[in-house]
Formats: structure tokens, C-alpha cells, sequence
């Protein structure tokens, strides 16, 4: 049954990439930069053909982390999980007396399309919906679920959480999410992604069902003859639980495991408790589960399974953070922590630890930037002068912004798109109207957004691709 779908699923990929290499996307065309400061020349720019999209990379990374398409799968006995429907998973649990669900997606939608799937497996009503965590990811489709007498469990910690999320930083919160998840990309980068929806709703366009229960450290309730426990676990966040069902041995853990290294820093957010989240994760193992349930990516069942994943996953994120404070008491910057911390290559072989969603570069900045303070020690990061003050001397002393651009185009053809990105930065910096600045350095991010092989770089180099066309313009 496996390999049937991955038959299929292989095959659609090969189809979407086969039509994506016979659109053209977009027209090739050259644009001249007249010179715009006395000793500059004048720069045609070929525009090269728009990037297509490395579906074998971020294929791979979609269905290990999201699913493609929408199904259900039967955990055991009167557990279901629904995926692939949303970004987030939503698990049912059947008793006699009435439906637990837990987590919502983020869209209204999405969760009705989902209890319509639960419906046709049993019909009673939906008497308590738990939240993993205070994302939106997890909480704004909850709507659906709404039915007289429901009970919403979170911790007490939700409600901070998530008063910071939507109200004191919620403005920044949602440009953020709309950023990671690429929603700003170029249209026909988003017309390759191998889904349709890759997010349903907006983060902050539903209002979630608010807690009716609350608890801290430890909660537990019966219905229906089956018993959950509920357990506070800071890592994705400071209010991620996990829930315990003790007798049928299923844990369901929200987002402090999932298919991928993880997030452990999230780019555009404020830090995450890291050490919180290996003492999660040692909880998670010493109850042994059965059963694993994520709020991401797919199940995994068998004891031993789950005690091999779970403690490889919890040893490789102890890694990295234990690499990280050593970097930090030595007094390393962070761009030497960077280069110098490693995920250790036993980890290599797992898919599950691949860097599907969190990177661990990303991760190590993460974790410097909750440590310790932004100053350096170099004394030249003291009292800076502003970038575009450093970046006008540095276009006076190339001899003028059509040299660096010159040689951003040459390192663009040579597949150095990195480096002509900060090169176009440093003319953008010095004059943010040069319009063929904008441009050179949109092409090399689509490109590097085309090659990302995790979903957030996706996101983040796309969406800021767009940034740059719309200045180009
Ligand atoms: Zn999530």
C-alpha cells in the first residue's frame, strides 16, 4: 500500500515538473542601467529565464513534514489522524460518551472538511478539543469543532502565549508567519509548490475557541471509560503540552517531535526554550508509548520504534545546543558558532533528523540570540554606523555601484547567488532607488528559494524575492 502511494505520488511529481519545464513562465528580457554618478558605464542586465522549482529537494520535504493530500489513518483502536489536510495534523479520539479532538488546523475550513471525514467514523458529538500549543497553526480552525457543553483544555501558559502572539506582537506575528510560509512569493514559484493550499488561512483571520479549562504542570480527565493525561512540555513553545491516553499507550506530542530536525529557532520569532524541550523530550521516552501521534507529519507505531526515534531525536538536538554553549563560553561569535557547529554524522542516516524545517545554522543563531547579548567584542559592532553609511564609502571605493553590479551579474552566472545578494545589498544600501540592483537580486533569490530544500527557506527567500521584484519595478 506504501509503495503504491509513493508510485503515485512520484509520478504526479514527475508530471508537475514536466509541465513546469514546458511553461515559460515568464519573457526573457534586458535591462540597461544608465550610469547614475559621474565615471559609471552603462549595464545591460540579460534577465535569465525565471528559476523552476527543485521539486526533488523540496518534494521530498513537503510530504516528509505536511503530506500532500488529505488522508486519515487509523492510530489504533478509536484514535484517527487526520493530515495532509492543513498544515497541522488533528487527532480524534472515539469514546463511548462523545469525541476528544485534539488540535484544529489553521483554517475553519479545513477543520469542517475534517469532521466531516470524523463524522463518517462516528457521530457523536465532539465533547473536548485539546490544544498542543498556542499556534495558530494548531488553534484557528477550531471554530469547526464548536458544539454545546464543549470543553477546550490548555495550559495556563496558552493564554500568555498566545496574548503575545495575536495582540502585543500580533501585527509582526502574522507578517512573520506570512513570510515563513512563502504566501508573498512570486505567483508562478507558488504555481510549482506540489499543493494547492500550502496554507488554508491566514494565521489571525479566525477567532479560536478560547479555553474553558486551564490548567498547570499536570491535568487529567476520564470520558467514556478512556483516560488522558495532560502534561505541561515546553519546546516548540513555552505552553506546548503533550497528552498521554495511559491505557492504549498513545502519546500525542503536538510540535516537540516531528518528521524533520526541528525548529529549534524560528528565524523571525523570538527565541524557544531549548533545554525546556530535551527535558520534554526525556519525559516523551520514559513513558514509553506505543504509539507516537505529532502535530506534523505522519505516525509512528511500535515501542521500540519510537524509543530509537525519539531518543536519536532528543540526542541530536542536545547536540547541537551543547555545541552551541560550548561555541558561547568560548567566546566565539556567532558567525564561528555557525560554521563550526555540526549535526554529528551518525544522525545522517535518519530522515527524520534531515532539515526538512528547522536548519541547524538557523538553530545556532536561535540559541545565541536566547543566550547571551548582541555585542561581539570586536568593538566594531559597538555604536555601528548605519548600513547604508558604510555601504556609500564602499561604492565610492569600488569606483561606482555599476562595478558591483557588474560583477553581481558575473557572480550570478557563475551560480554564486549568495554572494551577489550581498553585493546588490551593499549598492541597495547606498542607493535603495537602483532599480536594477532590486532586480539582480530578486533573480538570485528566486533562485535560491527554487533550490531550498527546507520548506522555511522556501518561504523566506521567496517571499523576499517578491520584496525585491516589487522595488525592481
Ligand atoms: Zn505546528
Amino acid at each position: 500500500m506504501k509503495n503504491y502511494r509513493l508510485g503515485i505520488l512520484a509520478s504526479g511529481l514527475a508530471l508537475i515538473f514536466f509541465v513546469s519545464s514546458c511553461v515559460n513562465f515568464g519573457k526573457q528580457k534586458t535591462v540597461t542601467r544608465e550610469p547614475a554618478a559621474p565615471g559609471e558605464s552603462r549595464i545591460q542586465y540579460q534577465v535569465p529565464a525565471p528559476a523552476k522549482l527543485n521539486l526533488v529537494t523540496l518534494g521530498e520535504a513537503l510530504l516528509a513534514w505536511r503530506g500532500l493530500y488529505g488522508k486519515m489513518d487509523k492510530i489504533t483502536d478509536g484514535v484517527y489522524l487526520a493530515r495532509g489536510f492543513a498544515l497541522a495534523n488533528v487527532a480524534m479520539i472515539v469514546t463511548k460518551d462523545g469525541l476528544v479532538i485534539i488540535d484544529a488546523t489553521e483554517s475553519v475550513d479545513a477543520a469542517k472538511e475534517i469532521l466531516d471525514q470524523f463524522k463518517k467514523i462516528s457521530n457523536q458529538p465532539v465533547k473536548y478539543l485539546i490544544y498542543t500549543h498556542g499556534h495558530g497553526d494548531h488553534t484557528q480552525g477550531s471554530p469547526a469543532f464548536n458544539s454545546p457543553g464543549l470543553q477546550v483544555i490548555a495550559p495556563k501558559a496558552f493564554l500568555d502565549f498566545v496574548k503575545f502572539e495575536t495582540v502585543l506582537t500580533g501585527p509582526y506575528t502574522r507578517l512573520a508567519r506570512k513570510t515563513q510560509s512563502g504566501q508573498a512569493a512570486p505567483e508562478y514559484l507558488r504555481m510549482q509548490v506540489p499543493i494547492k493550499n500550502p496554507l488554508r488561512a491566514e494565521v489571525g483571520t479566525s477567532e479560536m475557541l478560547m479555553p474553558t479549562i486551564t490548567f498547570e504542570g499536570h491535568y487529567q480527565f476520564e470520558l467514556g471509560g478512556e483516560k488522558f493525561e495532560l502534561f505541561q512540555a515546553p519546546g516548540e513553545t513555552p505552553d506546548a503540552i503533550f497528552i498521554w491516553m495511559p491505557e492504549k499507550r498513545v502519546l500525542f506530542c503536538g510540535d516537540n517531535y516531528y518528521k524533520s530536525f526541528p525548529n529549534l529557532s524560528s528565524p523571525m520569532l523570538g527565541p524557544r526554550p531549548v533545554a525546556g524541550w530535551i527535558g520534554s523530550l526525556e519525559k516523551m521516552i520514559a513513558l514509553k508509548p506505543a504509539f507516537l501521534v505529532p502535530g506534523h507529519s505522519a505516525e509512528i507505531i511500535g515501542e521500540q520504534e519510537i524509543l530509537e526515534t525519539l531518543t536519536n531525536y532528543h540526542d541530536a538536538v542536545k547536540s547541537v545546543y551543547d555545541q552551541t554553549l560550548a561555541c558561547i563560553n568560548q567566546g566565539k561569535n556567532v558567525e564561528q558558532a555557525v560554521a563550526e557547529v555540526k549535526l554529528p554524522e551518525k544522525f545522517a542516516q535518519y530522515d527524520y533528523l534531515h532539515q526538512y524545517y528547522g536548519r541547524v545554522d538557523w538553530c545556532v543563531r536561535g540559541i545565541y540570540q536566547g543566550t547571551i547579548g548582541w555585542y561581539d567584542r570586536t568593538g566594531t559592532h559597538l555604536i555601528p554606523n548605519s548600513f547604508s553609511y558604510s555601504a556609500r564609502e564602499l561604492v565610492r571605493l569600488a569606483g561606482g555601484a555599476d562595478k558591483i553590479l557588474s560583477r553581481a551579474i558575473e557572480l550570478q552566472k557563475a551560480g554564486e547567488d549568495q554572494l551577489s545578494v550581498e553585493l546588490c545589498e551593499v549598492v541597495i544600501q547606498a542607493n535603495p532607488d537602483d532599480k536594477t540592483a532590486h532586480l539582480i537580486k530578486a533573480v538570485s533569490l528566486e533562485r535560491l528559494a527554487a533550490n531550498a530544500t527546507s520548506i522555511n527557506q522556501f518561504g523566506f527567500y521567496s517571499s523576499a524575492a517578491q520584496l525585491e521584484f516589487q522595488a525592481a519595478e
